[in-house]
């Protein structure tokens, strides 16, 4: 197979990327921290057999945090180890390690105490503006995007990054980070970061029964919201299918793969995917922003029975000091229809990875989406030229290219568009 290479970068930049029309795109996210915090927040703890359960209870952290089950699932996006994926240890005990490394940077770490209560602040601000919306009739998606992306820096800025227009791009902060290297929200790789999580937090919880401590059950639960933040996350069309690990691995340069992950990304949660899961549900799968909208009622009732599941098992482990059935979360997970091309209700995966030729193919037309045509003799930097050119370059992205080595020459070609980024550059260049 000849390897989607990608040519030597910025030499010498086509003619068309000169006088291609560039705007600048929003951030990319996930489900946003409200959605996430409403996720969590549907969850019904457990304590004892005849309790029915409680929702928006807080779960003490050793660091004196008191945080719902819903804001500590959302608090994925925020807390971790930056460049350390949880997936991407090479062993279970590296995973293991990275997973409760990342949980204590919010548990433990005191600096959290007082960092968490302005995300949180910020996150109400973010979910009044959507009631606001709901309740006047507003779209959705308007709200979202006259929002911008205010809230985004304001995220950056309390994670210690730059705090203005001109600086967050310039100056990451954790949450910005952490986004770079966002392996574990994506695919078979969120599953693995889900599964490494919820094993800890079962055996907290069995461990909770055999020392007869309730307030170990809560650490558990605690543990297993955060793991629940890469469940749901699996949930996103964008992040069904979108082979965001592979396009990393199997472009020259990880950035374009990055680049090209976020073209897919949007692409999908745009359209939307039919979807089924193990339990023989069949519905559409909906994007990120969009667990609010009343047509999302099915995609959002299928995220809820995966994440009271996950709770209910660490339940049972508490109950019964035992590891002995299934976790029946993954039932639930999404399945795309579309994966072996059997069904003719979706767009076409721009990109897929083929298990079985270890083959990463393209779609053939880019633009075509619904062409059931792919290939594996393709480029990568090629198929970023064409994309940016015909759908604008992310300013997340943007930013990413302008922190590399190729800062300077890529500014040079036109790819960094951003007023404070090319100022960086600039500056840097000197
Ligand atoms: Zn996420």
């Amino acid at each position: 197979m000849s390897k989607p290479l990608i040519r030597p970068l910025f030499s010498a930049c086509l003619l068309s990327c000169l006088f291609a029309p560039v705007h600048a795109l929003p951030t990319k996210v996930s489900f946003t921290p409200a959605e996430h915090t409403e996720i969590g927040n549907q969850v019904k703890l457990r304590y004892s057999p005849t309790d029915q359960g409680e929702v928006g209870q807080p779960l003490p952290l050793k660091n004196g945090l008191q945080l719902t089950y819903g804001e500590i699932l959302s608090f994925g996006d925020f807390y971790g180890l930056v460049d350390e994926p949880i997936s991407l240890g090479h062993t279970e005990e590296i995973r293991r390690k990275r997973f409760i490394d990342a949980f204590n940077t919010l548990a433990e770490n005191l600096h959290a105490t007082t960092e968490a209560p302005q995300i949180l602040r910020l996150i109400r601000q973010e979910r009044k503006i959507i009631d606001t919306a709901i309740s006047s009739g507003t779209s959705i998606d308007k709200a979202y995007k006259d929002l911008g992306n205010t809230i985004d820096i304001q995220f950056n800025c309390i994670t210690g990054g730059g705090c203005s227009e001109l600086t967050w791009l310039v100056n990451f902060g954790r949450y910005m980070k952490l986004a770079a290297s966002n392996y574990d929200h994506f695919g078979e790789e969120a599953i693995l970061a889900y599964q490494t999580g919820h094993q800890i937090a079962m055996e907290v919880a069995m461990a909770a029964h055999h020392n007869k401590d309730v307030n170990q059950l809560k650490l558990a639960y605690a543990m297993n919201a955060f793991a629940c933040h890469f469940l749901t996350d699996r949930f996103a069309a964008g992040h069904i299918r979108t082979p965001r690990l592979k396009l990393s691995e199997n472009t020259t340069l990880k950035i374009i793969g990055s680049a090209l992950t976020s073209y897919m990304h949007t692409e999908e949660n745009h359209y939307g995917l039919h979807v089924s899961n193990a339990h023989g549900d069949h519905w559409v799968a909906f994007g990120d922003k969009t667990y609010f909208k009343p047509e999302t009622e099915k995609h959002r009732k299928m995220i809820n029975q995966a994440v009271q599941a996950s709770a209910d098992h660490i339940f049972y482990a508490y109950l019964s000091g035992y590891n002995e059935i299934h976790d029946s979360a993954y039932v639930f997970i999404p399945r795309p229809d579309e994966e072996n091309n059997h069904s003719k209700l979706d767009l076409s995966p721009m990109f897929y990875w083929d298990e079985a030729s270890n083959t990463l193919y393209r779609r053939t037309s880019l633009p075509l989406r619904y062409s059931r045509e792919w290939t594996n003799d393709w480029w990568g930097w090629t198929t970023f030229l064409e994309l940016r050119n015909a759908r604008g370059f992310e300013m997340f992205e943007q930013a990413i290219l302008a922190h590399s080595s190729l800062g300077k020459a890529a500014l040079k070609d036109g790819f960094i568009t951003e007023p404070s980024l090319v100022a960086y550059v600039k500056q840097q260049a000197r």
